[in-house]
């Protein structure tokens, strides 16, 4: 499997990260040795500025690729939530230098992921979800604030890359990303249900 992100897909977090709107979906991907399925993550030594963004996540349920819009709702199944954690420091000299993002996305552990539901039960264009951090709210998100819908997002990537069952795709962050530390405690909910627990040790 693989795991595809998407970029900039909230306009607030755009700001904050002072990047422009995009006119079409950013995306990059981290490989299947990002995914951490479990409680515990360890922060890596190669940064001192790693950052949390907390993501709703799409679950591929047939492959495909050139995939009409219209149709891309065929293509996932289930929504969960996940963790795009992102080494600040080190993309931000990839950034200057411009150079791939790959050391400061893709690292072991960088994609924590939750339970997931079926979309069918969910109001797709009005998710709200959130990130937690030590019992503080620090980021809420709503899928009503995406720039690339879902199903746009699914057609733009599979013009690209095609998709398999079991893939992954991690749909933008809202705005306040924020620095983790050792010792922090994370929660994500989704529709104020707890979706993700991460312990940062
Ligand atoms: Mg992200």
């Amino acid at each position: 499997m693989k795991i595809i992100c998407i970029g900039r897909n909230y306009a607030e977090h755009a700001k904050e990260m002072k990047a422009d709107l995009p006119t079409e979906p950013v995306f990059f991907m981290k490989p299947d040795t990002a995914l951490l399925k479990e409680n515990d993550f360890y922060h890596p030594d190669f940064t001192k500025d790693l950052h949390h963004e907390i993501e709703l996540v799409l679950k591929i349920c047939k492959a495909g690729k050139h995939i009409e819009e219209e149709f891309a709702g065929k293509y996932y199944d289930e929504i969960g939530l996940g963790i795009d954690f992102t080494a600040r420091d080190v993309q931000a000299k990839c950034k200057e230098k411009g150079l791939p993002w790959e050391k400061a996305k893709a690292f072991d552990s960088s994609a924590p992921i939750g339970k997931f539901v079926k979309k069918d039960t969910l109001q797709l264009n009005n998710i709200k979800f959130e990130l937690k951090v030590n019992g503080e709210s620090r980021q809420l998100g709503n899928s009503s604030d995406l720039i690339f819908s879902f199903d746009k997002v699914i057609s733009y990537v599979s013009k690209f890359v095609s998709l398999k069952v079991g893939d992954l795709i991690y749909t933008g962050t809202p705005e306040g990303v924020g620095q983790v530390k050792i010792g922090d405690k994370l929660e994500g909910f989704l529709e104020g249900e707890s979706f993700l627990k991460l312990n940062v040790k």
